[in-house]
């Protein structure tokens, strides 16, 4: 046993700011076993030196996994970059070998309330590093799993906890940023906050491959690594749940309870209580090295899809942690010079209270978890709720796919019925009845609500699922329309109906048919898109029903029967082969099938476009359709020969004047070009397009003090929530839609007047729109009859504009299809 000494920081920055060792953030009096290797043995330097790289804490975690039977690894899965998503259970030897009997008794106790849990260990899930960019939560797991694995007093704490240890939530974004700060790393540690070190370049650690802020993702799970982890989660249902960020430099340290009236009204109080006793070990732990921190002030458990609210409706408690960042090795702040291992030790430091509270209070907080799940059983009623498209299977499927991943369990409609005006078809439609063990679950993930206590939200204010689905939804359903229940959920088959020498069609409405289509038209096959409805051999097909004539093809008429089948199976859709040309309505030769051009699309990314929006459309065309999309950064745009492209894509953006001219010119020779939100106010100011927005009016502001000022401003604010719009279906913008509403996502202020002609509102904000989520009665009295979506022509081009989101983290498949209109349709509006 090596018996390791506590090290004095050098407080002199100008030698270096990083002199410790592994002693620093250990401990005082506790021994090591020599046999296991610190983290320097193995990847070559201490910890807080550099920042750790993913590829060296793998290194790291395996060799503890190897050298101590406390400690088993395993890969769960790999993020889009091809890395690995671990997690390490740390536990006693002896617990080791009853693992399987260990969490079989854990998880039977949430079953039956009458099951002794006094002697059960408890389960803790610690996580760190879910913003790549807050390193000190990852770098800190070194030290953490270098003490539970080598600590030779900890027996007891071992025997009676099971630690699911996930090193980094977000490999990806760990990698990036270690990348950049170990890159700008001076010899002499500079601590100037202006240094390059402190100002990553787009785009930034935070998020993951696809520029996604993951810890938004542990409800709609639709990110590889949540897959991974919301898998390790159900398996074992953690008590404890602990989440390590980092914030501004100027803070100090934060553990919650967070901001005690925005908690959501579907959490017990008992959880917010228990989170507060949880607290007092933080507190206690953090005294004791003379670090600074606070509670309840900032931060929220109002959004489920967050690592520390997640938990919160599922028998356990979520805990943040967020640590004032030093982004590099050292930064100058209101504190003094912050540097790099002094917030490691704090994280450290709230790894091990956590743990010792888990101790301390185990049998408590277990019986809650039995005690949640007792009153959730109480209060299931004997009810189902059902969801479905009858003209789309994927979409459906998709949100079916989402409950499965939570465990819960999802059964087909014993026959297709009609509930609230709505078609439910066997095939495309699930049931889900609540009298199940997830039932608190599936009610946060449908829940409506429009009043709350507070106005103010971390995140976003609603995410009904439904709405984002853009599925038909009813609820109270009689058990008895129940059918049998989905263990091998899959989605539905594509294909082709039969072989014709004359044409085929394909309906637009199915999710996936964006990615058909394209593939049609990158293979250099013509197809044409009816602007009208019709009927064809007694079926009726709907405005933007897809043609594709078998005559003067590339491909003969059995090769393209064999493509158009193949591209049908891999996009789950259904192709119709017809043998006539005569319709009930417009023929298959009428001027009313508009030819469709081969798209080839750009977008706008770097400094100055906002990365989660350009990331989710990126997602959207990569991963969802197979299509290419090339990103061109605004470093280079200026030298970018734009005439190849049919269509621009600008997300949210505060982009330079230099560039106006130039898309002007490419529009008006008939380029496409389409803008998200912010970039709708800056094509108007530079009269691209004619918009008029309507400016909520505040009243004269009474009653509100000084200290409350930060209040009122932020109730303006929308943060997120959901919105209702009527559709008129036969604008090219809406093909492919069977309802005439739409659920609509914005995080915007901007509202556009509606135009004076109806015919140029093809979507527009109903009299009272709020479906879901939080607006301020100002901005509630405008956005009434506004409009979300504009069109203009501009010489042979077109200006379109969203105020909305309509690509949002991935999971609001409902409106995913109005930007790729744009795409195909877009000349045609
Ligand atoms: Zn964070």
């Amino acid at each position: 046993m090596k018996k390791l000494f506590v090290f004095f920081l050098f407080l002199s920055i100008s030698i270096s700011a990083q002199k410790v060792d592994l002693s620093y953030y250990l401990p005082k009096n506790v021994t090591y076993d020599k046999s296991i290797p610190t983290p320097k043995e193995i990847v070559g330097h201490e910890v807080g030196e550099w920042h750790i790289t993913h590829d060296k804490l793998v290194t790291y975690m395996k060799a503890l996994a190897v050298s101590s039977d406390r400690i088993s690894i395993e890969t769960r899965g790999t993020t889009y970059e091809g890395r690995p998503v671990l997690l390490l259970t740390i536990t006693s030897p002896e617990n080791h070998k009853n693992l399987e009997k260990i969490r079989q008794v854990h998880m039977d106790a949430t079953d039956d309330n009458s099951l002794d849990v006094s002697n059960n260990p408890i389960v803790v899930y610690q996580g760190f590093s879910i913003h790549g960019n807050e390193p000190s939560g990852s770098n800190a797991a070194l030290a953490v799993a270098y003490y539970l694995a080598a600590a030779d007093n900890i027996d007891d704490l071992l025997n009676n906890t099971v630690i699911l240890f996930d090193p980094s939530f977000n490999p990806d974004g760990l990698q990036r940023f270690a990348y950049w700060a170990n890159t700008n790393k001076s010899k002499n540690i500079n601590p100037d906050p202006n240094d390059r070190e402190y100002h990553e370049v787009w785009p930034r650690g935070r998020t993951n491959h696809y520029q996604f802020d993951m810890n938004r993702d542990w409800l709609p799970v639709q990110l590889p690594e949540s897959k991974a982890r919301i898998a390790s989660f159900h398996k074992w249902l953690p008590n404890i749940l602990t989440d390590h960020h980092e914030m501004g430099s100027n803070s100090s340290f934060f553990f919650q309870p967070g901001i005690p009236s925005r908690t959501n009204p579907l959490t017990p109080q008992m959880n917010q209580d228990l989170t507060k006793e949880i607290a007092t070990y933080h507190a206690k732990a953090l005294d004791k090295i003379g670090s600074l921190y606070y509670s309840e002030e900032s931060f929220d458990d109002f959004y489920y899809g967050k690592g520390s609210t997640f938990p919160d409706i599922n028998g356990g408690i979520g805990i943040l942690f967020e640590q004032a960042s030093s982004r590099g090795h050292a930064q100058e702040t209101v504190n003094g010079v912050l540097t790099f291992p002094f917030t490691i030790r704090n994280q450290f430091t709230a790894a091990l209270s956590t743990l010792e509270a888990a101790k301390g209070m185990r049998v408590k907080i277990l019986k809650y978890q039995q005690d949640f799940y007792k009153e959730s059983r109480n209060a299931a009623g004997n009810k189902a709720i059902v969801f479905g498209d009858e003209k789309d299977g994927a979409k459906s499927y998709h949100l079916a796919e989402v409950l499965k991943r939570h465990q819960v369990k999802i059964h087909e409609i014993k026959s297709d019925f009609t509930s609230n005006g709505k078609n439910f078809k066997k095939g495309f439609s699930y049931v889900v009845p609540m009298n199940q063990k997830n039932q608190l679950l599936v009610k946060a993930m449908f829940d409506v609500r429009t009043q709350f206590k507070d106005s103010l939200f971390y995140d976003v204010s609603a995410w009904t699922f439904n709405h984002a689905f853009g599925v038909d939804y009813a609820e109270n359903i009689s058990l008895a329309k129940v059918g049998k229940e989905i263990t091998d959920l899959k989605m539905n088959t594509g294909g082709v109906s039969s072989k014709s020498d004359y044409g085929y069609l394909m309906s637009w409405n199915e999710y996936y048919t964006p990615k058909a289509l394209n593939a049609f038209l990158q293979k250099g096959l013509r197809a044409k898109v009816s602007m009208k409805n019709f009927k064809n051999g007694g079926t009726s097909y709907e405005y933007g029903t897809i043609f594709i004539p078998v005559q003067n093809q590339k491909l003969n008429a059995s090769d393209l029967y064999q493509f158009l089948n193949k591209v049908a199976a891999e996009s789950h859709v259904k192709i119709t082969g017809v043998s006539t040309g005569l319709n009930d309505g417009i023929d298959l030769g009428s001027n009313n099938f508009s030819a469709i051009k081969k798209p080839k699309v750009a977008m706008l990314v770097g400094s100055g476009i906002v990365s989660y929006d350009s990331g989710e459309i990126w997602h959207l065309f990569d991963q969802r359709f197979d299509m290419h999309l090339t990103r061109l950064d605004m470093s280079y745009f200026a030298r970018v020969d734009l005439s190849a492209y049919t269509h621009i894509i600008i997300p949210s953006s505060n982009i330079d004047k230099a560039s106006i001219a130039r898309l002007r010119t490419w529009v008006k020779n008939g380029g496409v070009l389409v803008g998200y939100k912010n970039t709708a106010k800056w094509l108007a100011s530079n009269k691209m397009i004619s918009l008029e927005f309507d400016i909520p009016k505040i009243d004269t502001i009474q009653n509100i003090s000084f200290e409350s000022k930060s209040l009122n401003t932020g109730a303006q604010y929308i943060g997120g929530a959901i919105f209702e719009a009527d559709l008129d279906r036969s604008h090219p913008i809406n093909f492919g839609y069977k309802n005439d509403k739409i659920a609509l996502f914005r995080n915007s202020t901007l509202f556009i007047k509606a135009d004076k002609k109806s015919y140029n509102n093809p979507i527009k904000y109903t009299s009272n729109p709020l479906l879901s989520g939080y607006i301020s009665k100002e901005n509630a009295k405008v956005i009434k009859n506004t409009v979300p979506f504009k069109v203009q022509k501009s010489g042979r081009g077109k200006v379109i504009v969203f105020t909305d989101n309509t690509n949002f983290r991935a999971f609001w498949f409902g409106t995913n299809k109005l930007l790729m209109n744009t795409i195909f349709f877009g000349d045609k509006m």
